[in-house]
């Protein structure tokens, strides 16, 4: 009899079996900086008002799939104009999925600027089409010229363009957007998971670019644990994607947390802006310590190179968990990458102790 191991070798694809797994550090104990997770918790008034509506829901039942009311208040509260729909996801990792499903003909190609959201590399992957990454410079800003290019030999079915960017926190240029967008053969995704840290959206443009959609969670204001993301784009690409949609993908309990916090929209709102005063402050003390590059950033974490030879990042890294603070090591990944560490930002205080393992850890 052939083992659980002989046949899975001959059943599931190599490219697979080569990948390892989304992995999640354990964060049991220590101050968790390394997801991007808003550090505010909702206020009793609003989480008991919760719990009396999930008290009520009829759980023996299924979500009603088109979800009318959530995608309205999302449209209402995110600024998606004017006729164009909403698709809904559990995450916008799933949103991610769902459009690369619906993209996925026999030989189409994605492209991404890389360092970006593995993400989009990955679903690329599952669903068997080829996936072109086209690098940033070295000070991660965006070569247009070079992505134009790149699109005219590849004539790419599918482009995503997380803006501002991750793992690098870089803003990019509008101009440089709209140019791609312009010149692009197909569709293109701004992944605009960081929006509310930001400047600029492309969400109240939608309607300039026949082949542009807009992808946003609220993962990173304050509802990580609901899992909801959402695209904004004409009904004729939601339309499509939609078929690719499983059924009940939003649970009746996150559709009715969501509902009502965004018809709180404020409290998350303000918590946001917390966060965002602090990115000042936490970039400032940055640019008061010896031994490492920041770089810009217009979302809710910054990007730091640690100065010296490859493994510089890694001991840092390692200092500050021994400290109780963990950040995302970057190092081993992509080669822009070397001895970078991604840091969160979290309140005064986490941001405090943060600063103080990172500085302790430089030596
Ligand atoms: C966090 C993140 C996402 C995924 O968010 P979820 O809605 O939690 O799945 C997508 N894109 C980018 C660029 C992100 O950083």
């Amino acid at each position: 009899m052939k083992t659980a191991g002989q046949i899975v070798d001959t059943v599931i694809r190599p490219e697979i079996r080569a990948m390892g797994a989304y992995s999640v550090a354990d964060a049991a104990g220590m101050i968790k900086l390394d997801v991007m997770e808003s550090p505010y918790a909702l206020p009793d008034w609003l989480a008991r008002e919760i719990g009396d509506i999930v008290a009520r829901l009829p759980l023996n039942r299924y979500p009603v799939p088109s979800l009318t009311r959530l995608r309205a208040l999302i449209a209402a509260t995110m600024g998606v104009p004017a006729g164009c729909d909403v698709l809904c996801g559990n995450g916008s990792d799933e949103c991610i999925q769902y459009i690369t499903a619906a993209c996925a003909r026999e030989g189409a190609v994605v492209m991404a600027p890389a360092p970006s959201f593995v993400m989009f590399q990955m679903h690329a992957l599952f669903y068997r089409l080829q996936f072109v990454p086209v690098t940033l410079r070295p000070d991660f800003s965006l070569d247009a010229d070079a992505f134009i290019d790149a699109m005219a030999r590849h004539r790419p079915s599918l482009v995503w363009i997380a803006y501002p960017n991750n793992p690098t926190g870089s803003p990019f240029a509008a101009a440089d957007i709209e140019r791609i967008v312009r010149a692009a053969p197909g569709l293109v995704v701004v992944d605009e998971a960081y929006q509310p840290f930001a400047a600029d959206s492309f969400m109240p443009r939608l309607a300039e670019f026949p082949n542009l959609a807009v992808m946003r969670t609220v993962s990173k204001i304050s509802m990580a644990g609901v899992r909801l993301g959402y695209v904004g784009a004409a009904p004729e690409w939601i339309r499509e994607f939609d078929k690719t949609r499983a059924p009940y993908n939003i649970s009746v309990l996150a559709e009715a947390v969501a509902i009502k916090i965004l018809e709180n929209k404020h409290v998350i709102d303000e918590q946001a802006a917390r966060v965002l005063a602090e990115r000042k402050v936490v970039s400032d003390a940055l640019s008061g310590l010896r031994g490492l590059t920041q770089f810009p950033s217009a979302a809710n974490f910054i990007c730091v190179r640690i100065d010296g030879p490859p493994g510089a990042g890694t001991a840092v890294f390692d200092g500050m968990r021994r400290r109780g603070v963990l950040v995302k090591n970057f190092s081993g990944g992509h080669p822009l990458l070397q001895n970078c560490l991604r840091l969160t930002i979290g309140t005064p205080e986490e941001n405090r102790a943060m600063l103080a393992a990172l500085s302790a850890s430089l030596g």
